[in-house]
């Protein structure tokens, strides 16, 4: 399951950057996940709470994901379409121009603490 390592290093960044600003408390960390990015949010969800268990810095965090949808565009006929079942020839015309917009996102956006 590497939505466990994953979420272990999503803390690690965060506690990093919180031990450079003297955060002792994080109240709250928000995340954007792509459909096309293999990452099932249940699966981190489930991960954080597990890591989150007995460490001071998360305890009394809450986990905000932010789930994208796969978003094309077809660059040369204009056609665009969203849903996880998006093709990578287009639809409408055939080219082999489809532009992901969006879908392939992992980032942490940010986080709160005191
Ligand atoms: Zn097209």
């Amino acid at each position: 399951m590497h939505e466990f390592s994953l979420m272990g290093e999503v803390l690690e960044v965060v506690r990093d950057s919180a031990r450079e600003q003297g955060i002792r408390r994080v109240h709250r960390i928000q995340m954007t996940v792509g459909a096309l990015g293999c990452v099932f949010p249940p699966a981190l969800e489930q991960a954080f709470g597990i890591l989150r268990d007995g460490d001071a810095l998360f305890a009394d965090a809450t986990l905000e994901i932010e789930e994208r949808p796969v978003r094309v565009h077809c660059n040369a006929c204009g056609w665009s379409a969203e849903g996880a079942d998006a093709r990578f020839l287009c639809v409408e015309c055939g080219a082999n121009a489809v532009e992901v917009m969006s879908g392939e996102e992992l980032t942490i956006d940010g986080y709160e603490g005191e």
